[in-house]
């Protein structure tokens, strides 16, 4: 596979081994604003600014990631994702930490149990590249000091109590930037319970580091099969011959790799990218599965379109892609309900099925 080090100049000395290795990428995260200086078009009024905003919420950005913005672009949509920005630490007032009331959720430490048939667990707070837009962002500065062990024995042994729970989803932070064996004891853990029957990762690493998906890492994860992955791609840029190779490796594996994008101003929101964006994840083999409307988390409210656009923007990609390009545009809320279809609130696409009586007939029996 062709090394691809972007346009960047700042990493153009690392040899292409340390660029292929997860840990030289993990450890060579640009987490200090003033490393940006001079290459990444930020002069040092911004760096002031933008310090104080990593003081609340941390940065950390991959070379690999950081090697996909275009140097020059003010707009760039990998820049806004990763690149702070002032906005975060003036937050409108309906905004809030943890609008999904998750922590509400946990009758133990960092096991959401929102639905009778699954729960998620947080099993670390640290990501390869923190995503300025994620709705755990009030997680990132207080990485608390408890071992991975003491805080998974309380999370299996909740599971091992709870029959009804079928299905883990393995969350954070990101679960993969846990070593092999850390993750392998987790999945062992779980996979001898006996009424769990699906087990699912959640994590961005395939989009942000995809060298963390190694042949190692694939062998074992197939061991634990039914396996589900998901990840998020957010822009087509994202969608490169590394990124696509580790979604391969998975699928190769017997691992279905499905996308759940977020919906982001700036980044997503016009009918083009997001054709794109679908076109691109149908190609290598991932399911473009849901579309998240950006939650009103603190710190994220630039990133917010309303669902009115949304829906707009959704109705063009509806009528030119084939389904199976198609996600779900949904918008989680607090407590049980869970996701809510925003599509079937269309009055477009209603009107649409008027022009058809018989199968609006159909669809009022539904609605
Ligand atoms: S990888 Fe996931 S948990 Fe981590 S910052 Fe990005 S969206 Fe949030």
């Amino acid at each position: 596979m062709k090394i691809n080090k972007g346009n960047s100049v700042f990493f153009s000395n690392v040899s292409a081994r340390s660029w292929q290795d997860w840990h030289w990428q993990f450890k060579n995260r640009i987490s200090q604003m003033r490393i940006l200086e001079g290459c990444a078009n930020t002069s040092a009024e911004d760096i002031a600014q933008l310090n104080k905003v990593t003081s609340i919420y941390p940065m950390a950005i991959t070379p690999y990631y950081f090697s996909l913005i275009q140097q020059g672009d003010a707009n760039d949509p990998i820049k806004a994702q990763s690149f702070p920005d002032y906005r975060e630490i003036f937050p409108d007032k309906d905004a809030q930490e943890d609008p999904l009331e998750e922590d509400a959720r946990m009758p133990v430490p960092k096991l959401v149990h929102r639905y009778p048939d699954r729960c998620l667990a947080i099993v670390t707070e640290i990501c390869a590249t923190y995503c300025r837009h994620c709705n755990r962002k009030r997680y990132w500065a207080a990485t608390p000091k408890i071992t991975l062990k003491k805080r998974l024995a309380p999370i299996i042994r909740y599971i091992e109590q709870s029959p009804q729970i079928r299905e883990v989803i393995i969350s954070g932070g990101d679960p993969l930037t846990l070593d092999d064996h850390v993750l392998e004891s987790l999945l062992s853990s779980l996979r001898a319970i006996p009424h769990l029957e699906i087990l699912r990762i959640g994590s961005r690493v395939p989009v942000v580091m995809p060298m963390r998906v190694t042949r190692e890492l694939c062998r074992m994860l197939k061991r634990y099969r039914p396996l589900w992955f998901n990840t998020q791609f957010n822009h087509p840029r994202e969608i490169t011959s590394e990124s696509g190779h580790a979604c391969n490796m998975l699928l190769e594996a017997g691992i279905p790799v499905s996308n759940q994008a977020v919906l982001l101003k700036g980044v997503n929101d016009s009918p083009e990218t997001m054709k794109s964006l679908n076109y691109g994840l149908q190609k290598i083999s991932v399911r473009p599965y849901y579309l998240f409307h950006c939650d009103p988390v603190k710190g994220c409210e630039h990133f917010r379109t309303n669902v009115k656009a949304g829906l707009k923007m959704m109705e063009t990609v509806w009528r030119q892609c084939s389904g199976l390009s198609l996600p779900q545009y949904v918008l989680d809320v607090p407590g049980s309900t869970g996701k809510i279809p925003l599509n079937t609130l269309s009055r477009a696409i209603k009107k649409e099925l008027q022009k058809n009586q018989h199968f609006f007939d159909k669809f009022k029996q539904i609605d």
